[in-house]
This record gives structure tokens, C-alpha cells and sequence, in this order.
């Protein structure tokens, strides 16, 4: 089975958890690992808990920055045990894995997604959340609702294996695909410079707004042609061509 599906598993400090991980991959038909930060992966545990998924672990890619790791990704979906109040909707993970089984139908082969999981302790970090286009829950225990990062990891895999097996009709290509996250922080980026530049940001008190931004756009990531349109309009107040005739 071809997917465009990545597993990011960000700053894992067991590496038999990166072996698991690797396993559950394999297992359900997967094999793109990508690691931000993590401890290291050719340990004696992980190869031990990797049990014949080598291949997947000797494979992964390592970076070191979140940023990095999905740069290539248009849709980016965060893994937690929480309910943490953040802008996007927390969704079932059952749901998410049907609509990740329908992108990965698609014609476009450039329609990557991307799939976060957090550490250990505290999972991902409000800055790696606001990066996210979606977000997942397997629902649980509400008193006991965190799982080993392994066992989040199978459950996951397991869901969105089970519902690529179910998508019969193949859909047509998408003319115009999301805006890769790559493309997504230059477009921040420029947006922070005009806005400094016209005085509507104060980097000595910015009073959240880059968060606030940047969760609007990512709850509604522009497509590739739209974000085009607000790169140009960023650029036209940098370089300001009024027409002649005005009053
Ligand atoms: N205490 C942390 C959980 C860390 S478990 C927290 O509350 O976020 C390590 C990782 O496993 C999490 O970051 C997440 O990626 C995944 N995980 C664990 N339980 C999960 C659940 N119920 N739903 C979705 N992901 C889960």
C-alpha cells in the first residue's frame, strides 16, 4: 500500500517507545518515520521493540525542529490525550482517520499528512498544537485517558489502515491542494514583517497576536493559489503601486 501519511513523533525520551512505534507502523502497513528531537533510535530497546520492523527504524529521519519535520505536509494533525481548549476542534480519532484515508485517495500525490504524537510527559506543547490543521483523541477512560506512546501510535495506525481498506471509489485530483506548511510559515513570517513594519505588531508587547493568527489561518489553511493571493497582498503594501488617477 502507497500512503502519503508520516509519523512525527516529537521528543521522545525512551527509544523503546520509537521501537513500538516502529513496530505498530509496520504492522498496519505504513513505513514514513520522521524524529524531532527524539532520543536515539538504534538502541538495543528499540531494536528489541521494533521485533523485525528495523527497516522502518533504520529508515526514519531525523530533524531538529517540528517545522522541519513537516515542511512537506499539507494537512498536519496533532495527537492528545487532553481537551485543551485550543482553536481547532479535538476530533475522534476514528473520524480523522476517515477523512486522512480519503486524501490519501486522492490523485495528488503531493497531498502529504502529517501525523504529530507527543512526549511522554506532557505530550505536544501549545506551539507544536498551533501548527496543527486538525486534531485527535482516541477516546478513553476520561480518568485515565493517556495511553503509552506505542499503544497511541497502534491504535492510530490501526484506524487509518482500517478505513484506507474501506475507500472503494477513487476521487478525482484536487485542482487547487492546501498550502504546504512550509509555504504556510513563510506566509507568517511575511505577515509578522508588514506588521511590524506598519506598527500594528509591537514585538515588545505582542499580546499573542502571532498565536491568534496563525491558529485562525491553520483552522482554515488557505489552499496554494489562495495563499499566492495573500503572499501578493503582503507584497503590495511593501511596495505600494497606487494607481495614477487617484483622487
Ligand atoms: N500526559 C500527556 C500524554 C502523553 S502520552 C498528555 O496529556 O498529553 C504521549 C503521546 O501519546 C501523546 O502526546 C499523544 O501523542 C499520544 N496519546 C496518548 N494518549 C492519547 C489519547 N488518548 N489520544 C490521542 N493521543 C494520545
Amino acid at each position: 500500500m502507497t500512503t502519503h501519511l508520516s509519523f512525527v513523533l516529537v521528543s521522545t525520551t525512551h527509544s523503546g517507545n520509537i521501537g513500538a512505534t516502529a513496530r505498530a507502523m509496520k504492522n498496519m502497513g505504513f513505513s514514513d518515520l520522521r524524529l524531532v528531537n527524539c532520543c536515539s533510535h538504534m538502541t538495543k530497546d528499540a531494536i528489541g521493540r521494533a521485533s523485525g520492523a528495523d527497516d522502518v527504524l533504520k529508515a526514519a529521519r531525523r530533524y531538529s525542529s517540528v517545522d522541519e519535520a513537516i515542511a512537506d505536509c499539507r494537512v498536519v494533525v496533532g495527537t492528545s490525550a487532553r481537551d485543551r481548549h485550543l482553536a481547532v476542534p479535538v476530533q475522534d480519532c476514528r473520524d480523522i482517520a476517515h477523512e486522512i484515508a480519503q486524501l490519501n485517495t486522492l490523485p495528488n500525490t503531493e497531498m502529504k499528512t502529517a501525523l504529530l504524537f507527543g512526549r511522554e510527559r506532557y505530550g505536544l506543547t501549545n506551539d507544536e498544537l498551533d501548527r496543527c490543521t486538525k486534531l485527535l483523541r482516541i477516546p478513553c477512560n476520561p480518568e485515565f485517558s493517556s495511553l503509552n506512546l506505542g499503544s497511541a501510535v497502534q491504535v492510530v495506525a490501526y484506524e487509518c489502515a482500517r478505513a484506507m481498506q474501506s475507500i472503494t471509489a477513487a476521487p478525482e485530483a484536487l485542482e487547487d491542494v492546501p498550502a504546504s506548511a512550509e509555504g504556510m510559515q513563510h506566509f507568517f513570517d511575511h505577515l509578522q514583517r508588514v506588521m511590524v513594519a506598519t506598527g500594528f505588531l509591537d514585538l515588545e508587547n505582542p499580546r499573542n497576536l502571532m498565536r491568534r493568527i496563525r491558529r485562525y489561518f491553520e483552522r482554515n489553511r488557505p489552499s496554494e493559489k489562495e495563499l499566492n493571493i495573500l503572499r501578493g497582498i503582503l507584497s503590495s503594501t511593501e511596495n505600494p503601486h497606487p494607481p495614477k488617477d487617484l483622487p
